[in-house]
C-alpha cells in the first residue's frame, strides 16, 4: 500500500476510492486526522478513472451567467434552525416534495460528521446548520449515481471540493440533480474533532449528543456555539470554544485547503451559499441578527429553479462586489505555528494540550491588555 497523492494535492472527498471498480484504493487517516487514498498496487489495474474525478487534478474552469442574491426563508422557525438565511431548506423542501432524497451532512451516533440521506421534512433538521469538520462522503458518490439513473430527485449539499468530485464521479448532467456548495473556509480535521468531543465527554462526565456551532439565541447571525453533555447545556461566544478558535486560527484545515481552487464564485453546482457578511452596512434595514444567505444562482436549470421558489423567501438582488468576501477570493492562509501545533496534537495527551491553548490564550490576552497600543 501506498498514499497516492502529496497532501497538499487531496481533498479527501474519497471519488477515488469510490470509483474503483477494482478495489484498490482505501482511505486512510494520517496522523493530523485527515483521510487520503491508499493505493493497493497490487490490485490495481492502472485504469486512471481515479484521477478523472479529482476533483483537485481536475483543471476545468467556469464562467458562468450568474445571479447574485440576498435571501430569507419567510419560515422563521426554519431560519431560526439554519445557518443564515435558510436557502437551503427553501431547496430541501422544494426537493422533498416532489419525493425526493437530500443529502447534507450530519452527526452520527458517535459525533462524526458523515454525509447522510434525509427523506422529509422532519429529519432535515439533522442535516441543517455547518458543521466546522470534514464530513465523511464514504458510500455517497454510487447511491447518488443509482438514484439518478432511477429518475430520483436529488439534492445534494456540500463543499465545493465534494460537489465538484460529485459532477466529476457522476460524468453526465441529470435533470433532477441538483447540486449546492458552500462558500467555505475550510475542511477541519475529523481526528481533532473526535478528539475535541471525548475530551468534552471526560470533562462533564458525560457524552456529548449535540453540538452547535451557529447558535442564534443571542441574535447575533449565529455567533454563538452551544453543546449538550449528560443533559446539561453549555453555551459561549463563538470565538471563546476552543475548537473554533483552532478551527479560524487556521490550525486544523487540510493542507489543501490553503490553496483552495475553490474561493471563486464562478462554481461547477446549480447554486452557492453563504453567510452574506457585512449585511448590516450594505442592506441594514434586511439584518434582524438571524441570518441572511448570500445566494449565488449559477446555471439556467438553477434559475428556473429559483423562480419556482422565491415566493418563499424574502429577498433582494444585489451586485457581485457586494457579496464577495475573503472565501469568494482567496484560500484562508495557514497559521504560521500550523506545523508545530500539529506535531503537538500528535505527540501530547488531548486535554493537555487544550491546557496548553487555554494557557496561550491567557498569555496572549494579559500581553495585549499589558503592551496595549505598542504590539
Ligand atoms: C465547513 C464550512 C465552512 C464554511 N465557511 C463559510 C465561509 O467562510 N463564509 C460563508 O459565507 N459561509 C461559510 N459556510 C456556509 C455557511 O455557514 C452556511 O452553511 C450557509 O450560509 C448555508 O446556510 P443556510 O442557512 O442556507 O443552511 P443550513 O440549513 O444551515 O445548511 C447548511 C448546509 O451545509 C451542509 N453542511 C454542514 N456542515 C457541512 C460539512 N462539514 N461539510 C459539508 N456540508 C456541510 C449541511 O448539510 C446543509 O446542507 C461554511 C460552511 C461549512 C460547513
Amino acid at each position: 500500500m501506498r498514499t497516492c497523492v502529496k497532501k497538499t494535492e487531496c481533498s479527501g472527498c474519497g471519488a477515488c476510492a469510490e470509483i474503483c471498480h477494482a478495489g484498490a484504493i482505501q482511505m486512510i487517516r494520517d496522523k493530523e486526522g485527515f483521510s487520503y487514498p491508499q493505493i493497493d498496487e497490487k490490485i490495481c489495474i492502472d485504469c486512471g478513472q481515479c484521477e478523472l474525478v479529482c476533483p483537485i487534478k481536475d483543471k476545468n474552469q467556469k464562467g458562468c451567467d450568474n445571479l447574485y442574491l440576498g435571501v430569507k426563508i419567510k419560515d422563521e422557525t426554519s431560519r431560526y434552525t439554519s445557518s443564515s438565511g435558510g436557502m437551503f431548506s427553501v431547496l430541501a423542501q422544494y426537493v422533498l416534495e416532489k419525493k425526493g432524497v437530500v443529502y447534507g451532512a450530519a452527526y452520527n451516533e458517535r459525533m462524526e460528521v458523515v454525509h447522510t440521506d434525509v427523506w422529509d421534512m422532519r429529519q432535515l433538521e439533522k442535516i441543517k446548520k455547518s458543521k466546522y469538520v470534514q464530513s465523511n462522503m464514504e458510500g455517497v458518490y454510487c447511491t447518488i449515481e443509482e438514484q439518478l439513473r432511477r429518475k430520483q430527485w436529488v439534492l445534494f449539499c456540500g463543499t465545493p471540493c465534494q460537489a465538484r468530485a460529485l459532477t466529476l464521479f457522476l460524468n453526465e448532467s441529470y435533470s433532477t440533480l441538483i447540486i449546492v456548495d458552500l462558500v467555505c473556509y475550510g475542511a477541519a480535521s475529523p481526528g481533532v474533532w473526535n478528539a475535541y468531543i471525548r475530551y468534552l465527554g471526560r470533562r462533564h462526565g458525560n457524552k456529548v449528543t449535540q453540538f452547535c456551532f451557529r447558535d442564534k439565541r443571542n441574535r447575533n447571525n449565529g455567533r454563538t456555539c452551544s453543546y449538550v453533555a449528560g443533559g446539561t447545556e453549555y453555551v459561549s461566544e463563538l470565538g471563546h470554544n476552543i475548537y473554533c478558535k483552532m478551527y479560524f486560527g487556521n490550525y486544523i484545515l487540510r493542507p489543501v485547503c490553503h490553496s483552495c481552487r475553490f474561493c471563486t464564485v464562478d462554481r461547477f453546482s446549480d447554486f452557492t451559499i453563504g453567510d452574506f457578511w457585512n449585511i448590516e452596512n450594505i442592506r441594514p434595514e434586511a439584518d434582524d441578527g438571524l441570518g441572511t444567505s448570500m445566494v449565488i444562482v449559477h446555471t439556467e436549470k438553477a434559475k428556473v429553479i429559483w423562480e419556482r421558489v422565491k415566493e418563499q423567501t424574502f429577498w433582494f438582488e444585489c451586485r457581485k462586489e457586494e457579496i464577495l468576501q475573503p472565501r469568494l477570493t482567496n484560500p484562508t492562509c495557514a497559521a504560521r505555528a500550523r506545523k508545530q501545533f500539529m506535531i503537538l496534537y500528535k505527540i501530547i495527551p488531548f486535554s493537555l494540550f487544550v491546557k496548553i491553548l487555554n494557557g496561550i490564550s491567557v498569555i496572549e490576552k494579559v500581553c495585549r491588555r499589558f503592551f496595549k497600543g505598542r504590539i
